[in-house]
């Protein structure tokens, strides 16, 4: 399926003739080739790498340090981890590094990181993740939050652009991190287990709108840095305030991880629109992740039923339930499809169809 790209995606997915004017196209998840840019596989199991054969699918991995997740908890385990399932998944599954900041404070910070992330680039890394605790949790000594537009950074964020690499942002959470627990949230069960980052429950940690605004002061001083918002940007619950972000920062793009929940909850026609009017700035991503301490093949069986769920979801009109509720599908064009699912990925992150270790 090398030539894929010069076939018509009807022909692919099996696109049928239909009277009414959505396209109808069938709900099973179609052999072409994706790309999932975000991903947590610290597993290198054979069972892993048939499901990205099976699927033809390419992934990116992310490496990042939480000291609130046992899983997450020792970078240096993940990031030898990622090389080896890179190594193993024949180059299916190239990786993102990340670096501890709580260090900051210390002399020579921003040298140590950059040598770091050099040795990371040089083993293969296409990308470097900057994680919540900066502007969540991390505070300085004189109990200031250390901000992601904090100077400190500058160095490092030059380095990764003059390095080609593109940098993750997974800044602040979605707006039920500040408010009270809600079952109807999709992100309640989230919350209700990591009270760590349930910011209702810290009303002295720095609000969401003044996380965002660093992160744009990231964007701006930034100009020819390639910047991914990670979950949509943390702005899940409006695409109009993403596509605001996306007019002012041309730098920017925003994946889909583990919120397509939080589009399938706003109206559908808004959502359609705002994918075709920005098909070249959203990348498709799912935060899915296959651990040490996984069952592979219950892992796997995951990842499917999500990515069939989602491909439901963008590529047909079909109704989607989710909790109860019936979402109609987004039916989206074919050429924003390819963009979404595959292009968009290769553009945003130079390495990922071709990264050597
Ligand atoms: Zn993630």
């Amino acid at each position: 399926m090398k030539n894929w790209i010069a076939l018509p995606l009807a022909l692919l997915i099996g696109c049928s003739l239909s009277s009414s004017s959505a396209p109808a196209r069938k709900s099973v998840l179609p052999a072409l080739p994706r790309i999932d840019v975000h991903t947590h596989v610290f597993n290198p199991t054979p069972t892993f790498h048939a499901l990205l054969n099976r699927l033809n699918l390419r992934v990116l991995n992310i490496c990042v340090l939480d000291r609130h997740s046992p899983a997450y908890s020792n970078l240096e385990e993940q990031q030898a981890a990622a090389r080896a399932v890179f190594r193993a998944s024949k180059g299916r599954a190239p990786w993102c590094s990340s670096f501890d900041p709580s260090d900051w404070e210390i002399p020579g910070f921003s040298r140590n990181v950059i040598d770091q992330l050099n040795k990371t680039f040089d083993d293969g890394a296409i990308a470097v993740k900057i994680y919540k605790v900066i502007g969540m949790e991390l505070k300085s000594e004189t109990g200031q939050y250390l901000m992601p537009d904090d100077p400190v950074f500058i160095p490092i964020f030059k380095a990764i652009e003059v390095r080609n690499r593109t940098l993750y942002a997974h800044l602040a959470e979605p707006w039920s991190a500040w408010r009270p627990l809600d079952p109807a949230s999709p992100h309640y069960g989230y919350y209700k287990n990591n009270p760590d980052w349930h910011m209702y429950l810290h009303p002295e940690r720095p609000a969401k709108e003044t996380i965002l605004a660093a992160r744009d002061h990231i964007l701006e001083r930034h100009p020819k840095l390639r910047v991914v918002g990670a979950h949509l940007g943390s702005m899940e619950d409006n695409v109009d305030e993403i596509a605001q972000r996306l007019d002012l920062y041309p730098n920017f793009a925003v994946d889909t991880a583990a919120r397509v929940p939080d589009l399938m909850l706003q109206p559908t026609e808004r959502v359609r629109a705002f994918f075709i009017k920005y098909q070249d700035r959203v990348l498709y991503g799912t935060d899915l992740s296959l651990m040490p301490s996984q069952k592979p093949e219950e892992a796997v069986k995951e990842w499917e039923v999500i990515y069939a769920r989602d491909w439901k979801f963008f590529a047909t009109n079909e109704t989607v339930e989710y909790e109860g509720r019936k979402i109609q599908g987004l039916a989206l064009p074919e050429p924003v499809l390819r963009k979404f699912y595959r292009e968009n990925a290769i553009r945003w992150l130079p390495g990922i169809e071709s990264a050597k270790n």
